[in-house]
């Protein structure tokens, strides 16, 4: 039998944990964050800074990598890691998500979903058996199971009848699921705790390697997602990596390690870098602001990224006003770097049983930030 994957829990703080993934190309601790590489590349960053980070596995778009290039390009050309040259683990997901978020149309039945593509129009089809195929051209470290994602609100009668689409359509990928290939389900159920209850059972019943939330940070208040942050992380299998869909906001990502979640992926740190909002000790400062005009410190001074070891705030504000390319590389590089030593550190916490004391701190941080208003 091929290698998968092995996940061991190495310490708990409450229901935090700090714990290792092992698969076939690497190594994750956990918890994780995972970059996202949309097409084929975390945007202004190549695969060699990745790996210096400390980027362990990064995540790909199953729906936008099928419409450019196409899949069947990328396996013509050896897959996924070797046309972007990275040889680190890959989590792809499944399309369901962009199918919902991205197509200016969609229309749903049994089998999966007709969409009209965001680059030119074309109708496409996605459903649970194209998902499966194209996450295997792709040659996907882990897989995600094609589901149907809810807008918020919306009614428990739509959600009911959405989770069994869900449901069947786990099924179906499990039954693809291609040898030395992980695969994890994801939990539905809008934010009803029957359904997610529901949800979570139908894909224990399956079997997964691991189990994801999905559906949440799609405009419901932040209360709620909170809430079933807590309550889905109380009911996921312990033996499993626990992953958080979508979100990276850090006050989310604390609340969700707390709940015992591992593994996070978010567009936060590399497009917030492109705008210009960028995270330090202190907060999220924006580059823009005139007070930096002239300021010769670095951006940070608690970072010991290349960008905050080189350059000025003076030097980064006048990149980013003048709109050079340089302001994208180095912004996203000081980021990502933030992203990876803050999860590094939350996991020490972890280890050591101090993790609400380091939330409280975070929190202090986020909460008192100096703003991120553009100045004039
Ligand atoms: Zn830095």
């Amino acid at each position: 039998m091929i290698f998968v994957m092995e996940f061991k829990v190495l310490k708990t703080d409450g229901s935090a944990r700090t714990g290792l993934l092992r698969m076939a190309r690497g190594i994750i601790h956990t918890p994780a964050f995972m970059p996202v590489g949309t097409n084929a590349t975390v945007k202004a960053m190549t695969p060699e800074e990745m790996k210096e980070i400390g980027a362990e596995i990064i995540l790909g778009n199953t729906y936008h990598l099928s419409l450019r290039p196409g899949h069947e390009i990328i396996r013509s050309v050896g897959g996924l890691h070797r046309f972007m040259n990275w040889d680190r683990p890959i989590l792809t997901d499944s399309g369901g998500f962009q199918v919902y978020s991205l197509s200016a149309l969609r229309d749903i039945e049994a089998e999966g979903v007709h969409f009209k593509s965001h680059v030119d129009g074309s109708m496409h089809f996605i459903g649970p058996a194209e998902a499966m195929a194209i996450q295997d051209a792709l040659g996907a470290d882990v897989a995600m199971v094609f589901d149907d994602c809810t807008p918020y609100p919306v009614a428990h009668e739509y959600a009911l009848e959405s989770l069994g689409r869900t449901l069947a359509w786990a099924r179906t990928c499990k039954n693809l699921k291609k040898e030395g290939q992980a695969l994890f389900g994801i939990v539905q159920g809008s934010a009803y705790r029957d359904l997610r209850i529901m949800s979570i059972e139908g894909l224990r019943e399956i079997g997964f390697d691991g189990y994801a939330v999905g559906g949440l940070s799609v405009g419901e208040p932040k209360e709620v997602m909170h809430e079933m942050i807590r309550f889905t992380g109380s009911l996921l299998p312990g033996d499993s990596p626990r992953y958080l869909m979508g979100i990276g906001d850090l006050m989310d990502v604390l609340a969700a390690v707390e709940a015992g979640f591992d593994m996070f992926d978010c567009v936060i740190p590399t497009r917030n870098a492109r705008n210009g909002t960028l995270f330090t000790s202190i907060g999220r400062i924006s580059i823009k602001r005139t007070e930096f005009k002239a300021d010769e410190g670095p951006l940070d001074p608690n970072c010991g990224c290349t960008t905050c070891k080189n350059y000025s705030r003076a030097y980064l504000r006048h990149l980013f006003l003048t709109r050079e390319i340089l302001s994208m590389r180095l912004n996203t590089m000081h980021n990502l770097y933030f992203y990876m030593e803050f999860f590094r550190k939350m996991r020490d916490a972890v280890s050591s049983g101090t993790f609400s004391e380091f939330r409280k701190k975070w929190e202090g941080v986020i909460r008192s930030e100096p703003g991120t208003e553009e100045g004039t």
